[in-house]
């Protein structure tokens, strides 16, 4: 039987009502590889794999894009594979990045970005690519997957049977196929939209911002619509400092950091905090079963202070399908793929680790100060 028509749609994936559920159990073979998640990792690989003449089907759990919390900032080398599918992240309104301001205790430092990274949305972006995907013939369909194992894939609804898997599940991990347990401490992700203000794009304009603090750091930046996202990364242990309280974490930061404070201001009452759990920074999956390609986070997890998950997500998502297309196996793209992220993910890892301490953080300030070119070659250094 064909791929669901109840279940899928071959129309634009933006913005849609979610389908009415059949009332029976179906079963789907699939004559191409069935992409778990259309993020940006699955939906680079629907692109791909539709533009070369096969009919992947794409599934997630959600008929509308979210404005998911994580990858408000788009690095120059994540705009360049976005280009390479002709979506250049400029018609998505983006703000364009050229400069990243550091802010490590009392001390501030800026430093030229080796070229111009975005600041967008990622309802904005997630949608364009769901969209270039369907365009190029990928089929969509809406069900959250329950369970994995190679060739069948357990939907709420139904069980598929595709020619393979492309896991791109992003943070959520689906039964059999899990990552490991992450450390005992680990980082979870919070993010608060402050809305659009002459003041904050006067402080703004043009620049990530990075504010390290004891046990994690926010990034801030602009967004198409002038807003500005402002995300952190914080250990477990400190948010449990505040009770689990996102709001009070944020309160006591702003007490005791006053640049963020001036950005926090333009916070009205209220305003909602959302938030993402255990995030396995420095996760890499160096095997995997036949069958079963890993993409995104699911292929590996870079500490998002670099700013190059998304850069990574797009990337495994063009591998990925040409590994399959070229007839390569699970196993050996997964290997392949982990030799190219081991640098970036390991400089990342080392740079997180320093920048959670006062004196790591006063010292990255510093060195940014005196050597912005060493700060560059850091950059680069975390680029895939
Ligand atoms: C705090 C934080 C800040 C970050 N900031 C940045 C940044 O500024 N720049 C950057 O480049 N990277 C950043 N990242 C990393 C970036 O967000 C991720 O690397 C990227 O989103 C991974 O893309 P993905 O396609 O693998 O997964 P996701 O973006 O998570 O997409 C996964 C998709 O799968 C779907 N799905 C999940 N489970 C199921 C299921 N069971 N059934 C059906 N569908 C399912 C979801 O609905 C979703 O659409 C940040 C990460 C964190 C934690």
């Amino acid at each position: 039987m064909a791929a669901d028509p109840g279940g899928s749609r071959g129309a634009k994936g933006a913005g849609r009502p979610p389908l009415p559920l059949p009332a029976v159990r179906r079963i789907h073979s699939v004559k191409a590889p069935l992409i778990l998640g259309a993020g940006p990792a699955g939906s680079m690989a629907a692109i791909h794999l539709a533009r070369a003449g096969t009919a992947p089907v794409l599934v997630d759990r959600d008929p509308r894009v979210g404005d998911a919390l994580c990858g408000g900032f788009l690095s120059w080398r994540t705009a360049e594979r976005l280009r390479a599918v002709g979506l250049d992240p400029v018609r998505l309104g983006t703000h364009t990045v050229s400069e990243l301001a550091l802010y490590g205790g009392s001390r501030v430092a800026t430093a030229g970005l080796p070229q111009a990274g975005y600041g967008v949305s990622r309802r904005a972006l997630d949608g364009a690519l769901r969209d270039l995907a369907v365009e190029a013939g990928a089929q969509l369909a809406i069900e959250r997957i329950r369970a994995v194992a190679p060739r069948i894939v357990e939907g709420e609804n139904g069980t598929w049977h595709p020619e393979a898997v492309f896991l791109a599940s992003g943070k959520h991990d689906v039964r059999g196929a899990g990552r490991p347990r992450v450390a005992d401490d680990p980082a979870l992700g919070l993010r608060v939209r402050l809305p659009p203000a002459p003041a904050l794009h006067a402080l703004l304009r043009g620049r990530i911002e990075l504010h390290l603090f004891r046990g994690g750091y926010a990034g801030i930046v602009l967004q198409e619509d002038g807003s500005a996202n402002v995300c952190l990364a914080v250990r477990k242990s400190l948010l449990a400092r505040f009770g689990g309280n996102p709001q009070r974490l944020l309160d006591s930061l702003a007490d005791e950091y006053p640049p963020f404070a001036e950005r926090m201001a333009h916070a009205p009452p209220g305003l909602p905090v959302d938030t993402v759990g255990a995030v396995p920074y420095g996760y890499i999956a160096r095997a995997t079963t036949p069958g079963v390609y890993r993409l995104g986070d699911q292929a590996a997890v870079i500490p998002s202070m670099a700013g190059e998950g998304m850069g990574i997500a797009v990337a495994s998502g063009a591998l990925a399908a040409r590994a399959w297309l070229g007839k390569q196996g699970a196993p050996e793209y997964q290997r392949a793929f982990a030799g190219q992220v081991r640098r970036p993910v390991r400089a990342a890892q080392a740079i997180w680790a320093l920048s959670e301490t006062p004196a790591g953080a006063a010292l990255m300030a510093r060195a940014t100060r005196i050597a912005p070119a060493l700060a560059r070659g850091v950059m680069a250094l975390t680029r895939l």
